[in-house]
């Protein structure tokens, strides 16, 4: 059994599809070659968006307004407090506005509109929490080396920031990365999901009310591989910070070597919840359910491995299906619903070919395991595969779907064991009322956060980001604006200089002795 809730075409059938312009050089213009894209929402299947298709040379224009604007721009040199002062106001504007944002990344991206305003929420306050570190931004004094010289560390803003975004979680994923680069005196060109690009571009006007000096943040829409990869690539971008699929991850790392650019990655995830017998299962059945069926599984940090000692997983697998049976799964604008629609029919596809070859390799369906019919739109149900082994494609590799996938472990040893044992390192959990098994797990484990009986918590004060092919480097949390800066160190002297080769002067204060030089 499934939940379903009904689609309401009328709900969408008379909206008027809704036209973006691109923000670059602080205007909103059309693409160069007059391409636009349309997106269809994928829980009607009805035209609700239509974005620019740039090409090449637009996503060079925005570049190139960018360095302006940061060569040559007052952005950078700003004091802190008014760089914190707009990015508050930008705060303000997004709560005003949170409606029409979550509305956008519901009908485009197929997410429950509850759940995106939490998102949206979310997202205010994290550029909250970058408006407080704007002001708490600095370097690092060394008055200890000796009475010649005085070292100052500088942290300066380290210039344009290509952002590429995602389609799961459009605007709070950029409002982990803009905020931080704004805070540090950047200057941006950001490209959104040619899925998902509505709430970003809404985002552009927001930050021109909030005062951002024109051309300090310009928007491309497009594809990946027309608009992506420029700003990749192109020398006069500092710093790419990209989340997406590990796969373009790896690729943009390469782009971006060409001119040694930083690189900020944030990529996929197979996050195990770990299950002892002592735990408290009431409580981790609820967040089994959630975390393998949040954002209808399109998620990095989704629980997609159950990984429950051999004692308790029969009694465990039985529960957790059943709470399965109530989730309900539908039209994204009903406030009811709990799972919306899969983002794309490729996508779907994708997701029943994971299925149907876990079941060839041996798998087998427990709870759902189908696409759904809703009369409309692309839907998946809530699907458990049990006997799931861990050299399984199903227990290896992100379905970023709605399937959660079980597997059993005898010996603490080995439950370390089968969750190290993949490429990805995002997230894990583990479940015991022992201090001493949360404690030595949240040790052993190779993935960016832990969490200890609870699952996918956060807080913008905690750093996020992965181990291994889940990413490289960490946002959110108290260093996240010093990821947008470069280090500068200034080494002053005081009094005269000891000359390497012209005849000393003696009796300078603070002259350096044979035996200073030797040393
Ligand atoms: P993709 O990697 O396909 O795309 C991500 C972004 O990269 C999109 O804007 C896309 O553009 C762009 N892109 C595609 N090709 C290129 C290219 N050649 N050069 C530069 N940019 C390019 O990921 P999805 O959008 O499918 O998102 C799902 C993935 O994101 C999952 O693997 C998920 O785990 C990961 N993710 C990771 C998170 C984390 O924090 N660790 C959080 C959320 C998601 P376009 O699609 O418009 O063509």
């Amino acid at each position: 059994m499934v939940m379903t809730l009904e689609i309401r075409p009328t709900a969408l059938a008379d909206a008027p599809v809704r036209g973006f312009e691109m923000l670059i050089d602080g205007r909103w213009t059309a693409g160069a070659e007059g391409r636009t894209i349309d997106r269809n929402a994928p829980s009607h299947g009805i035209v609700v968006s239509r974005y620019q298709a740039a090409p090449r040379m637009d996503a060079e224009r925005a570049i190139a307004s960018a360095r302006k604007a940061f060569d040559h721009g007052r952005w950078p040199h700003t004091t802190a407090s008014q760089r914190s002062r707009v990015l508050l106001k930008a705060a303000d504007l997004i709560e005003a506005r949170a409606e029409d944002l979550a509305y956008l990344d519901c009908i485009e991206g197929g997410k429950p509109i509850t759940q995106v305003r939490g998102e949206i929420a979310g997202a205010v306050d994290i550029w909250r929490y970058a408006a407080a570190l704007a002001r708490d931004l600095h370097g690092e004094s060394y008055n200890s080396l000796g009475q010649n010289t005085l070292g100052v560390v500088l942290r300066e803003g380290i210039g344009v920031v290509s952002i590429i975004t995602p389609w799961n979680f459009p605007f709070l994923i950029l409002s982990q990365k803009l905020p931080f680069a704004l805070a540090a005196g950047c200057t941006c060109v950001v490209k959104p999901s040619e899925l998902t690009s509505g709430s970003t571009l809404v985002l552009g006007e927001i930050l021109e009310e909030a005062g951002v000096p024109d051309s300090v943040v310009n928007i491309v829409t497009g594809t990946g591989p027309e608009v992506g990869a420029i700003m990749t690539s192109h020398p006069a971008v500092d710093m790419v910070s990209f989340t997406g699929s590990t796969g373009v991850g790896k690729l943009t790392m390469t782009n971006a070597a060409q001119t040694l650019k930083k690189v900020s990655l944030e990529l996929g995830g197979k996050n195990p919840q770990i299950v002892f017998p002592d735990a408290d299962l009431d409580s981790f059945i609820d967040a089994a359910v959630f975390g393998a069926y949040f954002n209808a599984g399109e998620c990095c940090n989704a629980g997609s491995r159950l990984i429950l000692h051999k004692s308790i997983a029969s009694d465990v697998v039985k529960r957790v299906a059943e709470l399965a049976k109530y989730v309900k799964v539908g039209d994204p604008l009903d406030p009811a619903t709990q799972v919306g629609a899969i983002i794309t029919p490729q996508h779907l596809e994708k997701i029943a070919g994971y299925v149907a070859s876990a079941k060839n390799s041996g798998a087998k369906v427990v709870h759902g395991g189908d696409q759904l019919d809703l009369g409309m739109g692309h839907f998946m149900s809530p699907t458990i595969l049990e006997a799931v082994m861990p050299d399984m494609e199903i227990a290896r590799e992100e379905v970023f779907g709605p399937v959660l996938s079980v597997l059993t472990f005898e010996t603490a040893a080995e439950a370390v064991e089968i969750a190290n044992s993949i490429d990805y390192g995002l997230s894990a959990s583990v479940w015991s009322r022992d201090f001493d098994t949360c404690l030595t797990f949240g040790r052993s484990l190779r993935v960016g956060t832990v969490w200890m009986n609870t699952f996918m918590d956060g807080a913008s004060e905690l750093p996020f980001g992965g181990y291994k092919q889940s990413g490289l480097g960490r946002e959110l949390g108290r260093r996240a604006v010093e990821d947008y800066t470069e280090t500068k160190t200034l080494n002053m002297h005081i009094g005269g200089r000891t000359n390497w080769w012209m005849p000393r002067q003696e009796n300078w204060p603070g002259q350096r002795t044979d035996r200073d030089l030797a040393e």
